[in-house]
């Protein structure tokens, strides 16, 4: 039995280290990548724009600033003169917004070009010109409305994940995994590993996972916990072409 034993264990252990990056080798923030909201009341959910950054605070928090191998924080911004509300797509949100190498954040209060049951969506961008743009849009509509203050963190915190550069988990534990998990208040080693992957503290910190293309990697979340809605990574697939050929 030893000898069937062993690997599994191994096997397992593998699995365990399942992150995706949403591009195999993006260029990377700086070290503190300020977070700012737009200008919009999220109606359903009853966030002002400083109540929303509150809340995205204590999410960076609770979250991806708890990583003592990553070397980068996320930092409160203010509120922004751009608005989500409005917007058919990250990338036109993003456009819009005018802003760079920064991750910027709004609630949009109509679906429709997004697909029913999506809950929230995150993404970035990079191209010469316009460096680093990263972005996530939380849906204020009664289903997120009803969610608790936790599983909104974690929500959150998911979607800053696609934010700054990653995809999702083949980890069913991971926050990166396709369905969220709303009981989640802090993250699971996976996504540890896959920050530390991008953002090693030291050179020889490093993370191990499937490194997959933007273009194999799914995005858009959805409450049902449907597979990947393909909007969102096209969409980010979509506005990389754009920023690399377009812009300026
Ligand atoms: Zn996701």
């Amino acid at each position: 039995m030893k000898n069937i034993l062993l690997p599994l264990i191994l096997l397992i252990t593998f699995k365990a280290e399942a992150f995706t990056l949403a591009s195999s080798n993006p260029p990377r923030y700086g070290e503190e990548v300020k977070l700012t909201v737009g200008t919009d009341t999220c109606t359903a959910l009853g966030l002002t724009p400083e109540s929303l950054l509150d809340l995205v605070e204590e999410a960076m928090n609770d979250f991806w600033n708890s990583v003592p191998t990553a070397k980068i924080k996320f930092v409160r911004g203010g509120v922004g003169t751009f608005s989500a509300n409005g917007e058919t797509s990250l990338s036109n949100f993003l456009t819009n917004s005018g802003i760079t190498n920064e991750i910027i954040i709004g609630c949009n209060n109509d679906l429709t070009a997004f697909g029913s049951g999506t809950i929230g969506q995150g993404g970035f961008r990079y191209g010469g010109s316009i460096g680093i743009q990263g972005a996530f849009i939380i849906y204020d509509d009664s289903s997120v409305a009803g969610l608790s203050k936790k599983a909104k963190k974690a929500l959150i915190a998911h979607e800053m994940g696609h934010a700054f550069g990653l995809g999702h988990s083949n980890f069913k534990p991971a926050l990166m995994y396709y369905t969220i998990n709303y009981n989640m208040d802090s993250l699971s080693r996976d996504d540890e590993d896959a920050i530390t992957y991008l953002y090693p503290n030291t050179k020889k910190v490093g993370g191990c996972g499937t490194i997959e293309d933007i273009a194999n990697s799914d995005s858009g979340d959805s409450k049902k916990g449907l597979p990947f809605i393909l909007l969102l990574i096209a969409g980010v697939v979509a506005s990389r072409y754009y920023a690399r050929k377009s812009f300026f």
